[in-house]
């Protein structure tokens, strides 16, 4: 069984009706990075930058961050490579200060791109890091906690100024270097059609995404099962994102948790993904899924899947 599924490190991810699907791995450290490019995986999809920031008490600095991403970018030989801007508040154990202490509800507080265009410097330095790294292979730059358009008009707008900087400094600095937003923060969703033209691609986050539509705490573990993407008001969300998403050609994904869950794949494919990024461990076991849906059929039940008014309902559609 183990060994059947290492022999798939090498297969692509293609459906039985012959439909390649792309899986990107979640990355935080070195040896996620190296696992990813042993299993096959198309690129990073998701690399947290936050490890960089936690279990110390100073800064990274440009240099410091330089070297991180560049050998991410090295590692990956070729494959792309989506850099999360920093996403860091109350809710992760940060030592650097940064962070607000003792926020009242760190869920809604100041994190992610809250944090970094709220702190001097910070996005920044990050920016030019993750820019002079696009010199060594493809990069994306992805933002999280995106809730509004402006957000991400004021980051495209520092990241231009940050590329002519380093240019004008002699670095060398890819021509394009797209720039995507979380969807995680559900007016995001909502408003999409309004500022979907503001960016290049899109990841759909449904730790916080689900966390937020449903006002259950991803950590609660006294909330129990109220805490699942399986209820019908997700489900609409993500399938308005992905169907918006493909129809102005912008890539999109889904980057949280239930990317990495085989049991999920059958109803994601139906929603209409085509790019799924997912923690290593998990890489070969959602390959395997995949290699045994009929994508065509399963997009023919996506109106039965919408018509589930519970999670009985989609758990039931799951198991057909
Ligand atoms: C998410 O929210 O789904 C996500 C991928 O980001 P994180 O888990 O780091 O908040
Ligand atoms: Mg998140």
């Amino acid at each position: 069984e183990r060994k059947q599924l290492h022999r798939l490190r090498r297969e692509p991810t293609r459906t039985t009706d012959g439909v390649d699907i792309k899986l990107y791995a979640n990355a935080e450290s070195r040896d996620d990075v190296a696992e990813a490019h042993a299993l096959g995986a198309a690129g990073v999809g998701l690399y947290r930058t936050e490890f960089l920031f936690l279990q110390r008490n100073e800064l990274p600095d440009e240099d410091e961050q330089f070297r991180a991403y560049r050998d991410v970018v090295l590692g990956m030989t070729g494959r792309s490579v989506t850099i999360r801007t920093l996403d860091l508040g109350a809710d992760k154990a940060d030592k650097t200060g940064l962070a607000l202490r003792d926020e009242p509800n760190p869920a809604l507080g100041v994190r992610g791109v809250r944090l970094s265009m709220a702190r001097d410097g910070l996005l920044e330095t990050q920016l030019r890091a993750i820019l002079r790294a696009s010199g060594y292979g493809p990069v994306r730059v992805l933002v999280p906690m995106i809730s509004c358009a402006e957000e991400i008009r004021t980051v495209r707008r520092l990241m231009q100024q940050v590329a002519a900087d380093l240019r004008k400094q002699g670095h060398e600095v890819a021509d394009k270097i797209p720039l995507g937003a979380m969807i995680e923060v559900p007016a995001a969703a909502i408003a999409l059609p309004g500022f979907i033209h503001a960016v290049d691609f899109l990841s759909i986050g449904t730790n916080d995404l689900v966390q937020y539509l449903l006002a259950v705490d991803r950590n609660n573990e006294a909330l129990g099962n109220l805490y699942t993407p399986l209820h019908p008001a997700v489900l609409r969300v993500i399938r308005d994102v992905i169907r918006l998403a493909r129809a102005r050609g912008k890539p999109v994904a889904v980057c949280g948790e239930m990317a990495g869950d085989a049991a999920f794949a059958p109803l994601l494919l139906a929603l209409g993904l085509e790019e799924f990024s997912l923690h290593p461990a998990t890489l070969l076991e959602v390959r395997r899924a995949i290699r045994g849906l009929h994508l065509d059929s399963l997009r023919k039940r996506a109106p039965a899947l919408m018509r589930a008014r519970d999670r009985a309902g989609i758990e039931a559609w799951l198991n057909a």
